[in-house]
């Protein structure tokens, strides 16, 4: 089989958006589905957290050192993941430059007593990242995807009901986490479809089922449906992202009409490939601890060119980079990318010619 790559050069957008719907491109695309925010990113350009989570003006500038600095072909803005849970009511420790903000405790014992406040989006946590994407649309929109990012439910359920109750619920009362999962689902249903109306090209949707913490039959039983449901309310491109171990649950997940799975360097690339069957792209699977913070560009490089190999099309980091990752490292994804294409080009790679899934050969979703 023939790789056809475009001979036209896409702009940034134009190659994310193609590579989501596995239309033809001309290179494959520098993708950061999850926060790529480190401290000395947020130094260089005077957005540092905790105050970029909350402040639109921090927030974008922080986001945009992806494209600016890191050379990514995707802008994504929201840095943590309780931007919704702290306009539900949950109790978040922000923290400081050098870490992530967490939810603690709980906010609810029952299902019955989780209230969708009126004004979920219009809080401090949820405007914010609003009125972000409206700004980076603004600035970038013609020439860089913007990505947003909402939680699903199961993620939400952890923040809700603290990760601890919400797991021993799910094996002592499932349909409370049923019902759980039902009300929440609203509120990534409503943060999503405001950050596609705000500007945002695609949204990254994480919703933490990971092997490393639940078997893949609850992926089955408790998310799938949801998942689809989701996929058809929501109004643009989920990129469906669950670090850790996963393999298990590809084929359930890939059925659900995700445009693409944001994938963990636990599993193992070509398995991966194989076991999505073209329903749903694959993005990722730099390491993070291992490669992209403690190793040097060298290492990156030989990870990006791996993936590269396998047929992605879309590389970038595993998961929310480590916030000390060095910026050549980071730098290293999109360098790689345009080296290996050009030596694809020059037909020194087997993707050219033969073997490999040709970007475009995959169906839409
Ligand atoms: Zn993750």
């Amino acid at each position: 089989m023939a790789t056809h790559w475009l001979e036209r050069p896409l702009r940034p957008r134009e190659r994310v958006l193609a590579a989501l719907a596995g239309a033809p491109i001309d290179r494959p695309a520098a993708v950061a589905p999850t926060s790529i925010a480190t401290v000395a990113l947020m130094d260089e350009v005077g957005a540092a957290f905790p105050a970029a989570h909350r402040d639109a003006d921090l927030m974008t500038r922080l986001a945009e050192t992806a494209y600016t600095r890191a050379g990514f072909d995707t802008i994504m803005p929201v840095f943590s993941v309780v931007q919704e849970s702290a306009a539900l009511g949950c109790a978040v420790e922000w923290s400081d430059q050098g870490n992530w903000p967490t939810c603690h405790g709980y906010l609810v014992r029952r299902a019955a007593d989780i209230r969708i406040p009126a004004d979920l989006l219009d809080r401090t946590e949820t405007r914010c990242v609003l009125d972000s994407l409206t700004e980076l649309k603004r600035r970038y929109g013609d020439e860089v995807a913007i990505i947003g990012k909402a939680m699903g439910p199961w993620t939400l359920g952890y923040h809700v009901f603290g990760v601890q109750d919400f797991l021993l619920m799910s094996v002592d009362e499932p349909d409370e986490v049923r019902r759980t999962l039902q009300v929440l689902k609203e509120v990534t249903v409503q943060f999503a479809n405001a950050q596609f109306e705000a500007g945002a090209d695609a949204l990254t949707l994480p919703d933490h089922a990971t092997g490393d913490l639940v078997r893949a039959g609850y992926y089955r039983d408790f998310l799938l449906e949801i998942h689809a449901e989701l996929c058809d309310r929501i109004r643009g491109p989920l990129i469906l992202h669950i670090c850790g171990a996963t393999e298990d649950r590809m084929p359930y997940l890939r059925t659900a009409g995700f445009a693409a799975f944001h994938f963990d360097s636990k599993n193992d690339v070509h398995r991966s490939v194989e076991l999505m069957q073209g329903r749903c792209r694959l993005v990722g699977n730099i390491n993070n601890p291992r490669t992209l913070f403690r190793a040097g560009p060298e290492e990156v490089r030989e990870e990006v060119r791996r993936c590269l190999d396998a047929g992605l099309t879309m590389v970038g980091p595993e998961c929310a980079l480590p916030l000390a990752c060095p910026l050549e490292n980071l730098r290293a994804i999109p360098e790689t990318i345009v080296a290996w294409h050009r030596e694809a080009s020059a037909g020194r790679h087997p993707r050219n010619g033969a073997g490999g899934a040709p970007p475009g050969a995959v169906p839409g979703r």
